[in-house]
């Protein structure tokens, strides 16, 4: 195996010829391998000796720069400059505290940051694509690392080319090497050896890692793997997940920035009526001032966001759904329609043939899923039919057995899977349960099955007799041909009689698949698209049941309630589509809307049938595009799913792109939102359910917060405003809002969805989180916090208390009543103290969390020189958790009068 090694590291080695150059033969003898592929345990040598087939990750930033970018912002840039001040003021203690929570804070930051880019590279781990290879002459599929030259790997629509790959057996095979040449129009491929020296773009007979098939399929050996590749030399990753910022993270750092600059502006003009009215001393001044900056911005409240959305991201992978855009976990909760995919989305994908039609004989088939073993019998009868006396029956199973791509496999368990599509397999089983005497076939050329064109075909020789054979979509076969096999032979097509007789299979909800042949009289062995446009004889139809999965029903149900419109877009035939629709609970007086209706209406006319129709029947993919532009003019925001490669641009047009995780290709996952690992309806309901729950939680998190940034700014205001003590020192702030308020905060995050979560209509898209509700709620409670603190600060100085414990009470104060005020946050607008509330554990931790926290800063001694507190006692814990408890009520009570309200205005 020396000679491999160098031979695999050069496509464009001078001394010896480029693969392109070469024989498909010349490459395997090289490579030493063969159509069978390489045995297991040379690839694994190979393997071990060559590395993986990855390129390597792609180098980040040291460190210490992403430590220090965490320091570029407007907060630090407060807290700097508040320490700057200090420090000139000589108020050495409160410069190195504010230092320490400057750091503090660029180092929660950066953990947030890691944690978040970590999270994501694991999602990334589990979006790894994999390849289809021959090893040791079974077909398999492996992750793509696992390539190693001499590997023969097969290509099918969809699929991102693993590695660099020389092709040795081409069916209509098109790539997308834009990534690479940067030409966008698909191109041509070939197997044959180039007679002379070629550039990038004009290597026909190569397949180049990270390049993406749009159509065809081809097999081929692997040349080069990892970073031999040429996509490894310009080093260019491809696709990853990203976009780290959200619609809702962009909101809150711009409300800051806006706080902020009120601020400032509020500053100014303290400034002068403290400086020139009230004779404040210039240091006593500047430290309020620096006191009602940092209380006025939300220092915790980014990171408890992203803090939220990632364990959103986390527990939606662990649900089956993985997110690949973090803007999606909000887009998902404002979700109002979702269209989805019928076969293996809303059924099951098992298919199983229950019926077949022939020319005047309709035949029942017995058993049920992959399992070789049932009667084909007449209908009606128990008997198993005679194929002696039913050719034409036996030359359709032929048909649909020769023209198939699938195989069938039993484990060691005895359990039958289909290696390949399931609706081929089901005619695989259907072969089986036949048990036709065998014949000699020779295959030769085809054409590989596209939802575009809905037929596969394939040339070959049956026993010497050379055939074209044709299956596909029953109107697009009874389209194509112009006779019918009947008892005598070759007779003119009966249509009327095959759509009579299909209306009674489709009603039952069974997919339909007919097939034809032609026998031919030259000898060529490749076949196009105009060999099967004329002469074609129709041979008979099968009926193939999938049904509905029962969680899909339910999940249906949910939607409905939710208010979020289901919409089934299928290229089945719109009978079986329909009668499909009815067992999934989608409605019974439903008519579908066909693909070909989709293309006669303009963009007007399908504005409106697009709100219509729940059922799209006999849809090609580019008519997805259309139906999400069309629903998006409408307002809607549109998941779409999609798993062949055609249904990418939708997937990218729609507000979130579902790509399956099983059946879908390596391209449609590039381009979606979101990825569904078991390829299930009802994964997309629990993540909108998932999504909606984090909004919420998130929106909760912020109403939270904010009113104490309110207060703390007030009380301080009123108090240059009257000329009084400043209620609380610039630390204290930073105590309240970076340690309390964010411990506080992490109970919501933990917070269950609300009962009736999914019972009410999606939130508006694009609505801002403060909206007049949010901002009214905000102004109440922060004028509450505010009045409680005034007056209990008020009644102190009146009683002569010293000042640090005046300071030290507002302090513990406003802390016990954003404690109380948290339970009122729970819930939107229902009372808060439900059943629920034990199971939020971590309401307990925070609440316990919080006791330590105010122990610490009351009680300990260094803590008490650092912050200018003093111990409070007994009594003062009770007259704190009293104002707590009245401002849980007041919140409460203004809960009520606007469900009241609601109601009224509702009704
Ligand atoms: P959905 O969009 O609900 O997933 P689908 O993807 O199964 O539906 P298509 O794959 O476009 O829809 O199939 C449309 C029709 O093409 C089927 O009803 C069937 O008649 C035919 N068909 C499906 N698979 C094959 C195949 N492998 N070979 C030949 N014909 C096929």
């Amino acid at each position: 195996m020396g000679s491999l090694q160098p031979q695999t590291r050069s496509t464009t080695d001078t001394h010896s010829q480029p693969w392109y150059r070469k024989s498909a033969e010349q490459v395997m003898i090289e490579l030493q391998t063969s159509v069978t592929g390489l045995a297991p345990e040379e690839a694994e040598a190979r393997l071990q000796r060559l590395g993986p087939n990855a390129l390597p990750a792609k180098a980040c930033d040291p460190i210490w720069l992403r430590f220090l970018r965490q320091f570029n912002n407007v907060l630090i840039y407060i807290l700097l400059a508040a320490a700057v001040a200090t420090a000139l003021m000589g108020h050495w203690t409160d410069t190195l505290v504010i230092i320490t929570v400057a750091v503090i804070n660029a180092a929660i930051g950066f953990f947030q940051e890691n944690k978040a880019e970590k999270s994501l590279a694991a999602l990334r781990g589990m979006l790894s694509s994999t390849a289809r290879v021959v090893r040791g002459g079974q077909k398999l599929e492996i992750d793509a690392s696992q390539l190693v030259p001499g590997d023969i790997v097969v290509l099918r629509p969809g699929d991102k080319v693993p590695a660099d790959v020389r092709l040795y057996e081409v069916h209509n095979l098109q790539l997308e090497e834009s990534m690479l040449t940067g030409e966008s129009l698909t191109v041509g491929k070939q197997s044959e050896a180039l007679d002379h020296d070629a550039q990038l773009a004009d290597r026909s007979n190569l397949a180049f890692s990270g390049t993406s098939v749009s159509a065809g399929n081809a097999k081929g050996v692997v040349i080069e793997t990892g970073t031999a590749t040429e996509l490894g030399k310009i080093n260019r990753m491809i696709a990853a997940v990203d976009e780290i910022e959200t619609p809702l993270l962009r909101q809150i750092a711009q409300l800051g920035r806006r706080i902020f600059q009120l601020i400032a502006g509020m500053m100014a003009v303290l400034f002068i009526v403290g400086f020139f009215w009230h004779d404040f001393a210039l240091g006593e001044l500047s430290l309020s001032l620096i006191s009602l900056a940092v209380a006025s911005v939300p220092e915790g409240l980014p990171a408890i966001v992203s803090i939220i959305l990632s364990l959103g991201v986390q527990r939606m992978a662990n649900n089956k759904a993985i997110i690949r855009k973090l803007p999606t976990v909000e887009t998902l909760g404002a979700m109002t329609v979702i269209c989805s995919d019928k076969t293996g989305t809303l059924t099951m994908n098992e298919m199983t043939v229950k019926h077949v039609l022939i020319a005047n004989t309709f035949y029942g088939v017995g058993g049920e899923s992959y399992e070789p073993r049932g009667r084909i019998t007449l209908a009606g009868a128990t008997e198993a039919v005679d194929f002696a006396v039913h050719a034409n029956l036996q030359a359709f199973i032929r048909a649909v057995d020769i023209c198939n791509d699938s195989s069938l496999q039993c484990d060691e368990q005895g359990r039958w899977t289909v290696v390949g599509a399931p609706t081929e397999g089901a005619l695989k089983v259907l072969a089986r349960k036949a048990d036709l005497a065998p014949v000699q076939v020779q295959r030769f050329g085809k054409i590989p099955f596209d939802s575009a064109y809905k037929y596969m075909a394939r040339r070959c020789d049956v026993d010497g007799q050379r055939l074209i054979y044709l299956k596909g979509a029953p109107d697009v076969l009874l389209s194509m041909c112009e006779q019918q096999l009947g008892s005598n032979g070759p007779q003119p097509l009966d249509r009327a009689y095959w759509e009579r007789e299909m209306s009674h299979i489709a009603e039952h909800g069974l997919r339909m698949l007919a097939a034809a042949y032609r026998p031919v009289s030259d000898a060529g062995t490749e076949i196009s698209h105009a060999d099967v446009r004329q002469g074609m004889i129709f041979l008979g139809v099968a009926g193939l049941m999938d049904p509905p999965r029962p969680e899909a029903i339910e999940a249906i149900a949910m939607c409905k309630q939710a208010g979020i419109q289901v919409k089934m877009i299928t290229g089945d035939h719109p009978d079986t589509a329909v009668a499909i629709a009815r067992m999934l609970g989608m409605g019974n007086d439903l008519r579908a809307m066909t693909g070909q209706e989709l293309e006669q209406a303009d963009d007007v006319a399908l504005k409106s049938l697009a709100m219509q129709h729940s059922v799209f029947a006999r849809t090609s993919p580019e008519h997805k595009l259309r139906l999400v532009r069309a629903l998006q003019a409408n307002g809607q925001v549109v998941g779409m799913t999609g798993d062949g490669v055609n249904d990418a641009p939708a997937l990218k047009q729609a507000d979130v792109g579902i790509a399956m995780g099983i059946k879908g290709t390596e391209v449609t996952k590039e381009a979606a939102d979101m990825v569904l690992t078991d390829d299930n309806f009802s994964t997309i309901t629990n993540a909108v359910r998932e999504g909606r729950r984090v909004y919420d939680n998130l929106k909760k998190t912020v109403l939270f917060i904010l009113p104490s940034n309110m207060a703390q700014g007030l009380l301080i205001v009123m108090a240059i405003l009257v000329g009084a003590v400043v209620p609380l020192s610039p630390l204290q702030i930073l105590w309240m809002n970076m340690a309390t308020s964010t411990t506080l905060s992490f109970a919501l995050a933990f917070e269950p969805g609300e009962p009736g979560m999914m019972r009410r209509l999606p939130r508006k898209a694009g609505e801002s989180i403060l909206n007049f509700y949010a901002v009214w709620r905000v102004l109440f409670v922060g004028g509450l916090l505010t009045a409680a603190a005034f007056l209990l600060e008020s009644w102190m100085v009146a009683d002569g208390q010293d000042t640090n414990h005046i300071r030290s009470m507002i302090l513990h104060t406003l802390v016990t009543a954003q404690w109380a005020y948290l339970f009122n946050c729970r819930l939107q607008d229902q009372f808060s103290l439900n059943m629920a509330l034990l199971r939020n554990g971590a309401l307990l931790t925070v609440t316990l969390g919080l006791i330590l926290l105010q122990c610490l800063i009351f009680y300990m001694p260094f803590m008490q020189t650092a912050f200018h507190t003093v111990p409070l006692s007994f009594g003062n814990w009770m007259v704190a958790l009293g104002i707590g408890v009245l401002v849980f009520f007041a919140v409460e009570l203004e809960k009520l009068v606007v469900r009241r309200w609601k109601a009224r205005h509702s009704a």
